[in-house]
């Protein structure tokens, strides 16, 4: 017969809060034995479990007494707790080595641990969870556990029920869960991937380089954003970083509209980013566009970062469209170009800066080629640049990278990777909340954002569309005094029609940068300032001729973008243009000032912008 221990009762059935304050009280203790039993300490008569732990003393101070083997500890301590009401009942037996108290651990209290599980499934960090734990409780952040009590809480709660690990198992479970089937609803996410098993899933590999890793998620609804003309978009690939634990890049795939606003269709976790995992992600997407719509994807304009392996991807997929383009993102080709002048002195690079920039504005191949030419010549007589110039002839101006020149698309279209880095920046800012997930949670991010982007649809815009910054800067230009009426608007310049209007140089356009590296504000600095020369450079004697009726400019800024400070300005002075850029009727009242705006009422007209544009608009 076991012996029956004369347990003191400490609690009996009391409420978990009174319970942790018992507890709370131990000296440092372990927990031997957890199991769960039938309930025996609450009132409830249907049959139902209790927790039941035992506790063993881990005092630092007891131990040294009982090594120095002066006495032995026999404390003891057991909580049973029930599972289903809120009850709890401690007891103790047993004496202590010692009654000194070592420095203890804080644990988390059963209420606190609650708190801590509700905000770890909202991806909270365990630094702001324990702040956001004092203000709850209304105590101290010293009398809280300490953060590393906290934080192995939280990992392991994350790891164990939120399916926050790399377990391959696990993901392949999920993926092949929500594998495509063709029964989904328009804006339910599916996981899709190109190479199948036999029944129809997605190969889940573990990322090595024998079985990578490569799995796309989109909805119908994100993927029949395709099914336009080739003419009216160009397809956006650009990998993004730092998002999950294993380094393995997210793939964004999107279109941008002919005022630049992006348009997901699909996003990939790829192990890598050689040509051997991206081509296959695009032939997925190819084939699923075509069992979704039984036609054949045509994509016409494609455009990724400087990045070899996307381009022979896309190239491979994509290319047989006798149209087809391949676009670079002229912000990483002067990046890149960057890095390569920096040990050149800053008269030299600005001077090559400059030059580019007209490449990147001409208007013609034919232009394009004859300005090259030249420019290589030029380059070739000086002695430090004749390495740079074979670079360039290699690398930019001759090779496959040198679609970056505004001919190749029609105005307005983007000219840089930015409408899906911006995007790019949302996913980090919105879903991952800038921290590195566990593959797991990040799936389920994605799946998320997939649903949430088919869900909300932005307009696609086939017309170019002013935007607010540009709006504001005719505002402030006017109001700098460096843009106005040209002078002569009859005579033998006014064309019917058509409005004159002056321009002068202003300092820069801003162009904020998507990375924030010091190559990056670089570039966007000198992007502002050559975007802002645009406007000006080739500008006739007494201003710009504007055509009303097409809302045309001749200046390179307006070739570039299809809408330009001076149209912008020309139009609302006739006020055909409301403050936020649509068209609005005619005033049939008289004109005071003989249809001339002044630069007061213009400023009026415009009002306050309401909201902010997009972090880069241009
Ligand atoms: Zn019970
Ligand atoms: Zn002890
Ligand atoms: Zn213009």
């Amino acid at each position: 017969m076991p012996k029956r221990i004369a347990w003191q009762d400490l609690a009996l059935g009391a409420p978990g809060i009174d319970a942790d304050k018992v507890l709370g009280a131990f000296k440092t203790y372990d927990v031997s034995k957890s199991n769960l039993y039938a309930c025996t300490i609450c009132l409830d008569d249907t049959p139902h479990m209790m927790r039941y732990r035992m506790l063993k003393c881990s005092s630092t101070a007891c131990k040294a007494v009982v090594s120095s083997g002066v006495r032995d500890c026999t404390w003891r301590g057991k909580s049973l707790s029930c599972q289903v009401d809120d009850a709890v009942s401690i007891f103790e037996v047993g004496e202590r080595a010692t009654a000194v108290n070592s420095p203890k651990k804080k644990r988390l209290t059963d209420t606190q641990k609650t708190y801590c599980r509700e905000l770890t499934t909202q991806h909270l960090r365990s630094v702001r969870i324990r702040r956001a734990m004092a203000r709850k409780f209304g105590a101290v952040l010293q009398d809280l556990p300490s953060l590393d009590t906290v934080q192995n809480f939280v990992n392991y709660y994350s790891r164990t029920n939120l399916s926050r690990n790399d377990s391959v198992d696990d993901l392949r479970a999920w993926i092949h869960a929500r594998a495509y089937t063709g029964r989904e609803s328009m804006t339910q996410t599916f996981t899709f991937a190109w190479n199948l098993d036999e029944q129809g899933k997605p190969v889940v590999g573990n990322g090595s380089e024998e079985r990578p890793f490569v799995i796309g998620l989109t909805t119908k609804a994100l993927v029949l954003r395709l099914m336009r003309s080739p003419n009216t978009y160009i397809l956006h690939v650009d990998a993004t970083f730092k998002l999950n634990y294993r380094g393995y890049p997210v793939l964004v795939v999107g279109i941008s509209d002919r005022s630049r606003g992006f348009h997901l269709v699909a996003l990939y976790i790829v192990s890598g980013e050689t040509q051997k995992i991206i081509q296959p992600m695009f032939m997925a997407l190819k084939r699923l566009y075509g069992w979704l719509t039984g036609r054949d994807l045509v994509v016409r304009y494609a455009m990724a970062d400087a990045d070899k392996a996307q381009y022979n991807a896309v190239n491979a997929v994509l290319g047989d469209n006798p149209q087809f383009l391949s676009l670079m993102c002229f912000f990483h080709v002067m990046e890149k170009v960057c890095k390569a002048i920096k040990p050149f002195p800053s008269f030299v690079s600005s001077d090559i800066i400059r030059d580019l920039y007209d490449l990147h504005f001409a208007r013609t191949h034919l232009e394009f080629t004859r300005m090259r030419d030249a420019l290589l010549r030029k380059w070739m007589t000086v002695p430090i640049l004749i390495d740079f110039a074979q670079y360039m002839s290699g690398q930019w101006l001759g090779s496959r990278f040198s679609g970056w020149q505004l001919y190749s698309t029609p105005s307005g279209f983007a000219s840089t990777n930015n409408p899906v880095e911006t995007f790019n920046s949302i996913l980090k800012r919105d879903y991952t909340l800038r921290r590195c997930l566990k593959m797991g949670a990040l799936l389920a991010e994605l799946s998320n954002c997939c649903e949430d982007q088919s869900a909300n649809e932005r307009p696609f815009r086939l017309e170019v569309i002013p935007t607010e910054a540009l709006i504001r800067r005719v505002r402030e230009l006017v109001r700098e005094n460096l843009l106005g009426l040209g002078g002569d608007q009859t005579g033998s310049f006014g064309r019917p029609g058509c409005l004159r209007v002056a321009s002068r140089l202003a300092k820069r356009i801003v162009v904020a940068p998507n990375n924030r590296s010091e190559e990056g504000i670089a570039v966007s600095a000198q992007m502002g300032l050559n975007y802002a020369r645009m406007e000006v450079e080739g500008q006739p004697n007494g201003g710009w001729t504007v055509d009303l009726s097409r809302r045309w400019c001749e200046c390179n800024y307006c070739y570039a973008f299809g809408v330009c400070v001076h149209v912008l300005y020309a139009v609302r002075t006739l006020d055909y243009i409301d403050g936020s850029g649509r068209e609005i009727l005619v005033s049939r009242n008289k004109q005071k000032n003989n249809g001339v705006a002044t630069s007061t009422n213009l400023g009026q007209r415009g009002g306050r912008p309401t909201m902010v544009g997009p972090a880069l608009t241009f």
